[in-house]
């Protein structure tokens, strides 16, 4: 690149492969999928600069949604939670970027649609909390575990985008 030395060069790519090590477990849930809202909400992570590497549509089985909401196993709605995840197909997504695990946390919106922010996918998109179309790691520990059970170690794509020069700087 003209004007640029090599080794400023060299330096800059690095920062840039550095930042793209965080990685987020994101899905819309069957309800997203049935209302059509896919592009709207694969379009608002793309435009904020996050990069997608992994993504696929799966109805997972109700043993998998146990899985996947272990934690809330004590909840009087897990069952029906389980059930739910369950019931249709799922866009299971990897996203990677700078501050993707909570910043897609801001993005998604509260738990309960009716507390989420306009401008919020849960709040500009859902009305209620049994309903409220998208899931998203809550934490590295988290993000690890969910990207672990959900995709196999291949079908995480790691790739250079274009764009990241200039949403990195
Ligand atoms: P989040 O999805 O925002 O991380 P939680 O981990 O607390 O929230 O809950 C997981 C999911 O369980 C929620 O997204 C929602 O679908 C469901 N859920 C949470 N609380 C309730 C509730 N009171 N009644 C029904 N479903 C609930």
């Amino acid at each position: 690149i003209a004007g640029i030395p090599a080794a400023a060069y060299m330096l800059q790519d690095q920062e840039v492969h550095a930042a793209e090590l965080e990685r987020t477990f994101i899905a819309i849930k069957p309800d997203g999928v049935q209302r059509g809202l896919i592009s709207e909400i694969v379009s608002r992570f793309e435009r904020k600069g996050f990069k997608l590497v992994a993504i696929k549509l799966v109805v997972p089985s109700k043993e998998f949604a146990q899985k996947h909401y272990h934690d809330l196993k004590e909840r009087p709605f897990f069952s029906g939670l389980c059930d739910f995840l369950s019931s249709g197909p799922v866009l299971a997504m990897v996203w990677e970027g700078e501050g993707v695990i909570k910043y897609g946390r801001k993005m998604i919106g509260a738990t309960d649609p009716a507390k989420s922010e306009p401008g919020t996918i849960r709040g500009d998109l859902a009305v209620v909390v049994g309903r409220n179309i998208i899931h998203g790691s809550d934490g590295p520990e988290t993000a690890k575990d969910e990207i672990a059970l959900w995709f196999t170690p291949k079908e995480l794509v790691s790739y250079t985008s274009n764009e990241e020069k200039w949403v990195y700087g």
